[in-house]
């Protein structure tokens, strides 16, 4: 015999909303540790913002988090992108959604103010998964995406870091612990469960012209799949893409790892396998955080259940009401 009892439905709770951001692993200078620290923490909020708006998803969440990063010129993404060989800023960035395992990414992109949102036109409007250098600007102007000169997006430190650094393949494994890039990226689960990621560079000062790094390819600059987490990554493009850095973190979160376990043992592999140094950020399928990083420093941020944790040195954790 059935009672009232047994008509209830168990909906799963709500799943508690996250944004996590990084602001790119590297040896950043003190004189630039405020700014970078206070960027995190603004995209972590303005994420965490456009995530509890009604009907806003995951993706929402990364790309608002991302236009912030990209907009600061504290960061080598968007405003602020390093010069490659020539002089000339040729972005990266990339989207990923985990429910349906959509994705779009733009590579080589110029004279656009905030590539991510370009990377989820691609994912939105065109049936491709990826369009790189006067494709992706054609595409843009196909969409209406306004196109700004290229001084716009340059600022004097990047100037002096090509000066600096004008050979690259001599420079190539030392450009970690140096001052010239920070690639930013963002993760997020939303009430649903959904998961997403973004990830968005200038890449690396005076690399060749036409280098597509790590950033916008699948699996390499971002991962994610809701029925295992999210992850976006930073640091040396072509070790993070010789080991699919994102894949592996999301990979490791599937097969039992702790968010933070998937993420040190991805950049642990990296380290012994290719010798590269990075860093990446993840959230595993009910909203954990990992964060990790193998460079001396990364800022980071992540807003969830009224409060803002943010860190850059080894072991940092600081908390505030968000
Ligand atoms: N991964 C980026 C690239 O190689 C650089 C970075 O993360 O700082 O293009």
């Amino acid at each position: 015999m059935s009672s009232d009892c047994d008509k209830v439905v168990n909906h799963p709770p709500a799943m508690k909303p996250v944004v996590l951001v990084h602001g790119g692993a590297w040896a950043i200078p003190d004189d630039l540790v405020q700014a970078s620290c206070q960027g995190v923490q603004n995209a972590a909020k303005t994420g965490y913002r456009a995530l509890t708006e009604e009907g806003a998803t995951a993706l929402d969440a990364v790309v608002a988090a991302v236009c912030v990063l990209e907009d600061d010129p504290a960061f080598d993404a968007g405003t602020g992108s390093v010069l490659n060989e020539d002089g000339d800023v040729e972005m990266d960035a990339i989207v990923m959604e985990g429910r349906h395992l959509q994705t779009g990414a733009v590579a080589c992109v110029k004279n656009i103010l905030n590539p991510v949102k370009l990377a989820r036109l691609v994912m939105e409007k065109t049936e491709h998964v990826l369009l790189a250098g006067d494709g992706a600007n054609k595409f843009a102007r196909s969409v209406g995406m306004k196109e700004v000169p290229t001084s716009v997006l340059v600022n004097n430190d990047a100037v002096k870091e090509l000066d600096h650094f004008k050979k690259f393949k001599k420079t190539v494994n030392g450009l970690f612990s140096t001052r010239d890039h920070d690639t930013v990226g963002a993760v997020a689960i939303d009430r649903q469960g959904n998961v997403a990621c973004a990830t968005s560079t200038g890449g690396i000062t005076a690399k060749m012209v036409g280098r597509v790094g790590d950033s916008p390819i699948i699996g390499s600059g971002a991962y994610c799949d809701n029925a295992a987490g999210t992850a976006s990554t930073t640091g040396h493009g072509e070790s993070i893409a010789k080991v699919t850095l994102a894949r592996r973190v999301v990979y490791n979160m599937q097969n039992g790892h702790s968010a933070q376990q998937a993420a040190e043992e991805a950049l642990s592999y990296m380290s012994t396998r290719v010798n590269g140094a990075g860093g990446t950020i993840a959230l595993d399928r009910t909203g954990n955080a990992g964060i990790a990083f193998t460079t001396e420093r990364m800022p980071w941020a992540w807003v969830g259940s009224g409060s803002l944790h943010y860190g850059i040195n080894p072991g940092e954790d600081f908390t505030m009401a968000s």
